[in-house]
């Protein structure tokens, strides 16, 4: 390890400097060391915690940039300096963290009720493994001239030689080069000829260019393309919608953006929903700048991770496309951050650090000052609030690009045209996807679930197989010969009789998964060429990568997918999306079913006739005179979302109002209910302040503990985070029990 320990002598009583230093570790904030040298804050550093040796970072000592409505309780008793414990270390090869990502991390804390350092946590991932690494070093040659007592034998002259044609170089390059031993290196470098470096990653080195190859705009893509790079060379914080039909050119048009903040030389962060979609949008990025960007996610190596990190601090690296996680990269000159499809989910963190990305990336430009560009063809509807706020800007692309026409959209009323019994294929359906077949045109069918079946129920005594740790299902999932969970981890083996009255082959499926569409799909078009896309059954990118190079080829005839088919592809030659299940997202009614199935609907129609053949969509649906049915035929999206606004409105839902979740949860049902009644008892009262609850969290149990849920619900003008810190802060701490926060529910679970 890169470290300096420090000598003994040196720790004398009294002796050294006061550090703050934040560990990834779940306390209310930095805790104080103590340093033979000063540290600017930033600065990586081993430190001593119990009998664990930790990374941490040395921090701020007071968080003045917070609103005060956020700002933490200041720290309780203050350790004497005598007692402090010393630093083991400085990881002096790793860039320190900026002060902006600082600031960030305090930010996303103070905001989701988090442990400041477990925020750190996520930033360190990367750097925390260096410092366990020896960074990779190498040899140049020291200014000035040689020594004059310095004897030039042949092997030297070599390695000198070999530096002039590449510098830095390793020891293993050099002696390879020269064919001098390691030895006569390290003499050189003993002798003062040669110094230590670290080395870096050529690969990340290369520039991108912004006029590599620009597209022609249409006049429609070119307003826009204006709007955004005006924005980008404001050089402050601004936000726009970029609001646009699927299809229009959205990633060109932003490209534009990205091109104008490369010329001033600043770093742009691209976050995509799903890392999935990476390798379709790397491609598109090297076409249009020559070089392909950074990729960032959990699904990285540590060496890449290491590498595109360190790079990304020094500012070698320019762009980098990634999941939300890549907000908390320490980028030396951030100017722009694009979030495409800003509407999905995904982009919420549910475990651990809660956090939304849309909303975090707004917060990061906001610190750096940079601007921020906001993609959808259905934006969520805070975005939309904040545009008629004037809080955001607004641009949109009303029209498809080139020849390509925006589909057409039909329902099939399933109650009238349904299938027969134990079928989830409508006849309509199924002579339109043959009538694209005979075209040699390709079809997807779209049905947001994994698995066979969701349900298996026992036709002997009606008994349901249930999850044994959770509220749910045991969802069965034929291919693997499993019955699985879809809440924790819980699978078992297919059984064949019941488990609960013994009966033999009582078991029956309810209801289609995709497996069992795929099924169906084989039994009617028995000569088609199907391909399943489903994020159990596609697990890593290159799998996905396979796939889509597969529909690209055009060597599918019909794919079946859930979730991951209907983000942001390109399929030129699929003109038929099918909706097996249009009424799926309804069910379960929380604040967002109806906005989010609209969501998704229309982006999985979306997929279709994307090239120069006309599109169609199909929707499966028994609930047709639902708003949403009746948005998507009708493609108006503003009627739809004045209407979910107007019923939002008056109780100060989100986003007119603000909402909290607090999730008590305990092995025993009574224990859980016990602390949820005694916090409704200490709520937060006033006006315009309302709890909601307690009542049993949808999924009632989970992993083996009871849920209860409490909403805290506020007018905008009144911050959450005071009221919720001082509420929960009182809470009796109950063995067992667990109080969660989740400021901004996207998930109601
Ligand atoms: P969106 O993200 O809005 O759904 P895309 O950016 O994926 O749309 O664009 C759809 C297709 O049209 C892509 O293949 C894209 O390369 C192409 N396209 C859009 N605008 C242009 C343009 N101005 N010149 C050439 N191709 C374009
Ligand atoms: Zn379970």
């Amino acid at each position: 390890m890169a470290e300096n320990s420090l000598p003994p002598h040196s720790r004398r009583m009294g002796a050294g400097h006061r550090l703050s230093v934040l560990v990834p570790r779940p306390f209310d904030g930095p805790l104080d060391y103590r340093s033979d040298r000063p540290l600017a804050p930033g600065t990586l550093v081993r430190v001593p915690l119990g009998r664990q040796e930790l990374t941490g970072c040395v921090w701020d000592s007071q968080p003045s940039h917070l609103p005060a409505d956020f700002r933490p309780p200041s720290k309780g008793r203050v350790i004497a300096f005598e007692k402090l414990r010393f630093i083991t270390g400085v990881l002096e090869h790793v860039p320190p963290l900026p002060e902006d990502l600082r600031r960030f991390i305090d930010w996303v804390a103070a905001y989701g009720l988090s442990a400041p350092g477990m925020v750190l946590a996520i930033a360190l991932r990367a750097p925390a493994q260096a410092g366990n690494m020896k960074p990779a070093m190498g040899w140049v040659r020291k200014a000035g001239p040689l020594p004059e007592s310095l004897r030039l034998t042949p092997a030297r002259k070599a390695v000198l030689a070999a530096l002039e044609s590449r510098s830095p170089s390793s020891t293993a390059m050099l002696s390879e080069e020269s064919g001098a031993s390691a030895a006569v290196i390290r003499g050189l470098a003993n002798a003062g000829v040669l110094e230590e470096c670290l080395m870096e990653a050529p690969t990340l080195t290369e520039r991108a260019d912004p006029d590599h190859a620009p597209p022609t705009l249409s006049d429609e893509q070119a307003e826009a393309a204006e709007a955004l790079v005006a924005g980008v060379e404001e050089r402050a914080f601004n936000v726009t919608l970029l609001e646009g039909v699927t299809g229009s050119g959205k990633t060109e048009v932003y490209f534009e953006a990205v091109a104008a903040c490369l010329r001033q030389g600043r770093q742009v962060l691209v976050l995509l929903p799903e890392i999935v979609l990476t390798a379709q949008w790397t491609d598109r990025f090297e076409r249009r700048f020559g070089i392909r960007p950074a990729i960032w996610h959990s699904e990285l190596g540590q060496k890449t991770r290491r590498e595109t990190w360190c790079a990304i601090a020094e500012g070698r690296q320019q762009v980098v496309v990634g999941a939300r996680s890549a907000l908390f990269l320490p980028f030396a000159h951030l100017g722009l951050v694009v979030v495409d499809e800003e509407h999905e989910n995904t982009y919420k963190q549910e475990e651990g650090v809660l956090y939304h990305g849309r909303d975090m990336a707004i917060v990061r430009a906001r610190l750096v000052q940079g601007a921020v560009i906001l993609a959808s063809a259905t934006p969520s509807m805070e975005t939309l609030v904040n545009v008629q706020k004037g809080r955001f800007r607004h641009e949109v692309l009303e029209a498809r690009h080139g020849a390509a026409q925006m589909p057409e959209i039909s329902l099939i009323d399933m109650k009238e045209n349904g299938p027969e019994r134990g079928q989830f294929l409508s006849p309509l359906l199924c002579e339109s996807i043959e009538e694209r077949m005979k075209a040699g045109e390709q079809s997807m069918l779209f049905l947001n679930r994994r698995g066979y079946a969701p349900m298996t129920i026992c036709r002997a005594c009606g008994h349901r197989l249930q999850c044994p740790h959770c509220s749910a299902w045991m969802v069965e999932h034929r291919r693997r010969r499993i019955l699985a969970c879809h809440h924790c981890e819980y699978t078992q083996p297919l059984i064949s009789s019941c488990s609960a009255c013994g009966a033999q082959d009582s078991l029956v499926p309810i209801g289609p998964g995709v497996e069992r569409i795929h099924e169906e799909a084989q039994a009617r078009f028995p000569d088609a060429r199907l391909l399943s896309m489903a994020s159990d059954t596609l697990t890593s990118p290159t799998a996905m990568e396979e796939a889509v190079r597969k529909i690209s080829n055009k060597e599918v005839d019909l794919i079946i997918g859930t979730q991951v088919v209907a983000k942001g592809w390109h399929f030129p030659d699929l003109t038929l999306v099918g909706v097996v299940d249009a009424d799926l997202g309804l069910g379960g009614g929380d604040l967002r079913a109806a906005e989010r199935t609209m969501q998704l609907l229309h982006q999985v129609a979306g997929r279709a006739g994307r090239g120069t053949k006309p599109g169609q969509v199909m929707l499966q649906s028994y609930a047709g005179d639902h708003p949403v049915m009746k948005a998507l035929l009708a493609n108006d999206f503003i009627s739809f979302m004045e209407q979910e606004a107007a019923q939002r409105r008056p109780g100060f839902w989100p986003p007119y109002g603000r909402l909290a979740a607090v999730i008590v949860s305990a092995p025993k049902e009574r224990q859980a209910e016990e602390l949820a009644r005694l916090l409704a008892m200490h709520a937060p009262r006033g006006e315009g302040i309302q709890v909601l609850g307690p009542a049993p969290a949808p999924l009632a149990l989970l992993r083996d503990r009871y849920r209860f849920r409490l909403l805290l619900r506020t007018r905008r003008d009144i911050a959450l985070q005071p009221l919720l810190r001082r509420w929960l802060d009182g809470a009796p701490r109950k063995n067992d029990a667990r109080i969660d926060v989740d400021v901004d529910p996207v998930s109601f679970m």
